[in-house]
């Protein structure tokens, strides 16, 4: 029997739906949300991106806005554009594109967003409180993939979740959300030896690394979830990290590249966007 496809595309449009109908209602009482992006520079990738997070922010009625800077922007201009907008009454969620050019210091940038206003749940003061099991705002890539194990009813306390990769967007928040869970978590990267030892041992494998196919179906234990976060570009084709043609027979559940994680992630965003403006509110009125 061959593994459940998880759908991230038809999880995604129920959450969508669902924060229409919430944002649609608080438009009539109070105000539109509002997401701002900043872009630096023509990134191909980066461009899809932000047009695909407007795009879905007006699905659900959450007015977006798009700052473009050069690719020679200065650091010091950056930082004091985003001090502005943090000041800015009316922009709710604010987010720096990634990745940003070379000559920019990323966490510079992150730690100058208004934690309150973090709806991609970088800044360190909500990867803390996310840490310790606190409302914060979580990445919007393992928000997603949690959401898609939910919504499936995955079962995630006591299993062996093995993370493939470590970086601070993907593997290091998503380990944290399955501690949080109850997990065993198993956090996997470049230097780690054997790695096909550890993935075999996954009751529940997630993959962000980057790499086409790093994951085949040797690698994966018979009957575990396989989450495949990867996006490989290859001719205007998308491949995941993972093998899914040989591993989808030998999986209980498995999503598939495009149409997994990705479209979970910008849901999460908007999510997150309308959870921003919603504190602020009650911030307001507690004043
Ligand atoms: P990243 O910052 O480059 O991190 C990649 C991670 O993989 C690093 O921890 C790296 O370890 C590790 N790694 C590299 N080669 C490895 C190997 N051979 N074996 C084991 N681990 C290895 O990338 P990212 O931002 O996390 O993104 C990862 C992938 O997910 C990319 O394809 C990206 O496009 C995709 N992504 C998708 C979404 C979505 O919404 N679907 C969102 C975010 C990212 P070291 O740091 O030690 O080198």
């Amino acid at each position: 029997m061959g593994a459940i496809i998880m759908s991230g595309r038809e999880v995604a449009a129920e959450i969508k739906g669902e924060l229409k109908q919430k944002v649609a209602k608080f438009n009539r009482e109070f105000s539109q949300p509002v997401l701002t992006v900043i872009l630096v520079g023509n990134d191909p990738a980066s461009e899809t991106y932000v047009k695909a997070k407007g795009k879905a922010a007006a699905e659900v009625g959450i007015r977006s806005f798009l700052i473009r800077f050069p690719e020679d922007v200065s650091q010091a201009e950056l930082i004091h554009k985003i001090e502005q907008l943090n000041k800015d009454p009316e922009v709710n969620g604010l987010l720096v594109q990634l990745p940003l050019p070379r000559h920019i210091d990323v966490q510079s940038v992150i730690d100058a967003i208004d934690p309150r206003k973090d709806v991609d749940g970088f800044h360190p003061l909500n990867v803390g409180r996310m840490q310790v099991g606190k409302k914060a705002f979580i990445p919007c890539t393992p928000f997603g993939i949690l959401s898609l194990l939910k919504r499936y009813k995955i079962e995630i306390q006591g299993k062996h979740a093995v993370i493939v990769g470590h970086s601070h967007i993907v593997g290091r928040p998503m380990a944290a959300l399955l501690l949080n869970e109850n997990a065993t978590v198993s956090v996997c990267h470049v230097y780690t030896k054997n790695l096909k030892e550890i993935t075999t041992m996954a009751d529940i494998l997630i993959v962000a690394v980057g790499k086409k196919h790093l994951i085949t179906s040797d690698m994966v234990k018979p009957g575990s979830v396989v989450i495949d976060v990867g996006i490989n570009r290859e001719e205007n084709r998308l491949f995941g990290d993972c093998d899914f043609e040989s591993i989808k027979h030998i999986a209980s559940y498995i999503t598939p590249v495009p149409g997994g994680v990705g479209p979970m992630t910008i849901s999460m965003l908007l999510y997150n966007t309308f959870d921003a403006v919603q504190s602020q509110m009650k911030e307001l009125t507690r004043v």
